[in-house]
């Protein structure tokens, strides 16, 4: 037969070339599953949403684990026959991608403001173009099978529509509403950010001790503040002006003077017996004259610094409840850019920094800053640009949580959405129990603008489906639509059903595929995300949006780090580069094999070198069987059981135990050790053992068994096939490329089309079904049978290298097989080959006598001598040297002894009670076997005494 694959396997050949025509060929669409009779309209289904990534993304390591992951799964239900939708799409990604064209423009000296929200709309849409096309022609290099014809993006009309939608009805049910609350703002984006996007960093600042004066009978507070000097700083300071005549103080500690500003309280815990005298008095702020009370409020942590603490209701979220519950005003002293504005007196028009430093100057000179101690704390930072986050008051749009998050956390309690791994589900109800209101407004351009418009008479909102061209309240046509845009989140918490179509709840993909199955993303998002999806998904669609949230692993370099944004430069773990390198499939196997869900992975460049073996691996072991095949090929199924020798049985039994665990394994979302199961069995048995097997029979076509030649080689040519038909299914979901390449080099359709003319099913293997297990070729005496002959082959080998017996010198053996004598004269044939055994020198008995000068091999019951008496002129060993074998064989007994102590102590305690008996059972097998080899060990070193 000819051989249609190359030499070697090189991936670039294939992969492209493969990806495009499944595209073309449609299958990745459901509709053709159907078409092919893979699945049906009406059987089940399955179907994932791929994670948008930000369209201005590069593709990372995040991506290509996400892809990997999904498409396994993908891969997996589209072949056990469910009608399989895998869906694309991409994000519109406010802020990141507002401020890559920003940057864009900031080249050619423009800001956005230059432009106008129009125009500068239309140049994101420009830069949006660009950008898709290229994160789409790399997310295909990963192999990812979803239908690019249903491909989404958050801002089309469908999508804007949906986000409408679900804005205008939360609107109406109060769950969304405006309010005027402290905010995290970051000052280089001008806009307020979610809780989420703040990034803590850890720093080395600074606590500083500062004291207020406190007024009492003999002190009433300084003089009114001076007006600030011509052009700067420490205006209203001088020297000794704000504490003269003060005889009491209070001390607190602060990491950012700059806010003292804005302090409109001192707090204490009402339990501190060193402060607790002075609640109820009133200190004055140094700077500004401002006279603040002393409060006491329980969230005071009388361990922080002095036990008194500033309270800045404007500039810090603790303090803004503080000042909630003790009514005191809120003082925003800092602009929108973080310049201090003219609240903060004297420092008005400082940066933030340079006003912390003046702050701090004026205290010394006063003698009101006490000391100044090194401080490690988080500082939280914008997760886009970095810039320090200035928490500010300002009027947003909030989703109300608490609501959404009770159903969501319902949902998870009732089992209705599973989070794998387990452990997660945790930190999911922490969170939600904890969650505060959503900020979901941006001071940005580019995203779903708030759907609220404002009246200049009524100050009325109006909130519709359709533009209003007047106010709903006072009918006047003098009205404005607010100036924000929505949270990027809105918009992808809604992605799982408005993506199918919602809010049409008859659109076909909506009735077929919602609920979906599976959000499958990285740990480090299931607040960012999943919680959105969960509360807005059982909201406005009354299901929770997927039965189950899986969660992978972070991917790290071979250093452990996290492969982030900050990482996408290194080109070693560039996806394209290593693609490039060692290939898609191999990149995908690593990254499945290597990881455990929600446990982060590093990424090795040896393992990436493993599976690109592998795959070569799997190309030659298919050259092999493709060059024994012969036209007029039996199929395994016409095939009586009773023509099957006992390395077919061994590997059929073996295949189909594979077929069962894979499943098994699948469906409890074990995919790395799945995958590591099919290399195994690949790789180690079929590769190692059967192949070679299987060559006594291709080969050395056998006069003993009485079969005509051509029949006894159809057999093993029926199974290599057979096998390695089946094998490359399983291997699919995780190397889709290779597995492909070699089936469709494969010789007969190996499966009939299922319906119809043509090729059918059996054109492709992604649209291959699933294999199941044939329960009759399981088959535990073969493969106990066959564990025997093998590891005495092994036994043998190992004792040719230790003796340095020139490989394929053919050496006699002596074996003295008691109970297996029949068994292993059956398997004489494949002894001799595979253990280079002289066939004419070969004796199997059930006791043997053996010479003096031999090397004893013992597996079980079955003693093997090897009478290594070979001349030097043959260039072989020289005589066992007995003195350095008894050695060898009490060390061996001396490790057997050990194995035998801990089975014995295994059997001895609790395990024996509380191991399911089939475990106990076969670790009580184990031991007796430990103790044969160890009697047969000790009988023959007696002998050698
Ligand atoms: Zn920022
Ligand atoms: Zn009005």
């Amino acid at each position: 037969m000819t051989n249609k694959l190359s030499k070697t396997y090189n991936p670039k050949e294939h992969e492209e070339r493969i990806y495009q025509w499944w595209e073309e060929q449609g299958y990745f669409r459901p509709e053709k599953q159907v078409e092919l009779g893979l699945a049906s309209e009406d059987g089940p289904r399955w179907c994932i949403t791929m994670p948008p990534p930000n369209v201005t993304g590069a593709l990372h390591l995040g991506h290509a684990m996400v892809a990997a992951v999904e498409d396994l799964m993908t891969r997996y239900y589209r072949m056990k026959g469910c009608q399989t939708l895998y869906l694309p799409g991409s994000d519109h990604a406010g802020i990141a991608t507002q401020n890559v064209v920003e940057r864009e423009l900031h080249k050619e000296g423009l800001t956005r403001h230059d432009l106008g929200r129009e125009r500068f709309i239309a140049k994101v849409w420009e830069w949006k173009d660009i950008y898709h096309r290229r994160i789409t022609e790399q997310t295909k290099r990963l192999g990812v099978s979803c239908d690019w014809t249903r491909e989404r993006f958050t801002l089309d009309e469908g999508l804007s529509h949906a986000v409408r939608t679900a804005f205008v009805r939360l609107y109406k049910k109060g769950l969304v509403y405006r309010g005027t609350y402290l905010v995290n703002w970051c000052p280089r984006c001008t806009s307020a950010i979610s809780d989420l996007e703040v990034i803590p960093e850890e720093r080395a600042g600074h606590l500083w001790y500062i004291r207020y004066p406190i007024i009492n009978d003999d002190w009433d507070g300084p003089p009114p503040p001076l007006p600030p000097l011509e052009g700067g700083a420490g205006g209203g300071w001088s020297s000794g002006r704000w504490a003269e005549g003060a005889t009491e103080f209070i001390e607190m500690a602060t990491t950012r003077p700059e806010t003292i500003l804005g302090d409109t309280a001192v707090a204490v815990h009402p339990d501190d017996s060193r402060w607790r005298h002075l609640i109820g008095k009133t200190a004055v702020l140094p700077a500004l004259g401002r006279r603040i009370p002393i409060i006491a409020d329980e969230v005071v942590d009388p361990e922080f610094g002095t036990g008194a603490v500033k309270v800045t209701p404007a500039h810090d979220p603790t303090d803004n409840e503080i000042g909630i519950r003790h009514g005191l005003e809120a003082v925003n002293v800092m602009t929108d850019t973080a310049q201090m504005n003219e609240l903060a007196g004297p420092y008005a028009g400082q940066d933030r920094l340079e006003c912390r430093r003046s702050v701090v100057a004026d205290f010394q000179k006063e003698g009101l800053l006490t000391k100044v101690e090194p401080y490690f704390h988080a500082v939280g930072t914008c997760e886009r640009c970095h810039t320090d986050i200035e928490p500010r008051i300002s009027t947003q749009w909030f989703v109300r949580t608490k609501p959404l998050a009770e159903a969501a956390m319902q949902a998870v309690h009732d089992g209705r959405t599973v989070i794998v791994p387990e452990r997660e589900e945790h930190r999911f109800f922490h969170w939600m129990e904890n969650i505060r209101d959503w900020c979901v407004s941006r001071q940005l351009w580019w995203g779903h603008r708030i759907p609220v418009w404002y009246c200049d008479d009524c100050s009325g909102q109006t909130c519709e489906m359709t533009d209003p061209t007047a106010c709903a309240h006072c009918g006047s046509a003098n009205i404005h639509q607010d100036e924000d845009v929505l949270d990027t989140w809105f918009s992808s918490g809604l992605w799982p059903f408005s993506t199918l179509g919602w809010p049409d709840t008859d659109a076909p993909d909506f009735r077929r595929y919602y609920p979906t199955d599976v959000r499958e993303t990285a740990y480090d998002i299931l607040f960012f995300w999943v919680a959105r999806e969960m509360m807005l998904g059982i909201e406005l669609t009354g299901q929770t949006p997927y039965a189950t949230v899986y969660l992978h692993g972070l991917v790290r370099t071979e250093e452990g780090e996290k492969v982030s944004k900050s990482m996408e430069d290194i080109d070693e773990f560039d996806p394209l580069n290593v693609i490039e390198k060692y290939g898609s499939d191999a990149l995908r196997y690593t990254l499945l094999t290597s990881s455990t869900p929600g446990l982060d992975m590093n990424l090795d460049s040896r393992r990436l070198e493993g599976a690109r073996n592998f795959t070569n691996k799997m190309w030659q072991a298919a050259r092999f069987v493709l060059s024994n095949l012969e036209d007029g090929l039996t199929p395994l199924a016409s095939l009586p059981a009773s023509c099957f020798l006992l390395p077919d049985r061994w590997i059929l039994s073996r295949l189909n135990r594979l077929i069962q665990s894979v499943d098994h394994l699948f469906e409890t979302h074990q995919y790395g050790e799945a995958g590591r199961q099919i290399h195994d069995f690949l790789w180690g048995e079929y590769c190692d053992w059967y192949i070679e097997a299987s060559k006594v029979r291709l080969y050395e076509p056998s006069t003993s068994s009485g079969h005509r030649e051509g029949a006894d080689k159809a057999i093993p040519q029926a199974v290599l096939l057979h096998v390695l038909e089946t094998a490359m299914r399983l291997l699919h979901p995780f190397m889709p490329f290779v597995t492909e390449a070699i089936w469709q080099a494969l010789p007969t359709p190996p499966q009939p089309p299922p319906t119809g003319e043509g090729k059918g099913g059996g054109e492709a293997l992604i649209t291959a079904r699933w294999p199941e297990t044939d329960a009759a070729l399981l088959d535990e005496e073969a493969e106990e049978q066959m564990e025997l002959t093998m590891a005495l082959i092994r036994g043998i080998r190992n004792q040719r290298a230790e003796y340095n017996v020139i490989p394929g010198k053919r050496i006699p053996a002596l074996i003295a097989a008691g109970d297996a004598t029949q068994l292993l004269g059956m398997q004489r044939a494949v002894l001799c080959a595979l253990a280079k055994l002289d066939n004419s020198q070969l004796s199997i008995q059930p006791t043997i006598q053996p010479p003096a000068q031999v090397v004893t091999i013992v597996v079980g019951d079955v003693v093997c001598y090897l009478p290594l008496v070979l001349s030097e002129a043959e260039g072989l060993a020289a005589l066992v040297d007995l003195e350095a074998e008894r050695e060898r064989l009490a060390s061996e007994l001396a490790k057997i002894e050990a194995r035998i102590a801990r089975s014995e102590s295994l059997l001895a305690g609790e395990f024996a009670q509380k191991a399911p008996a089939h475990v106990v059972e076969r670790e009580r097998d184990k031991l007796a076997d430990l103790k044969t080899e160890q009697a047969k060990l000790k009988e023959r070193l007696t002998a050698l005494e």
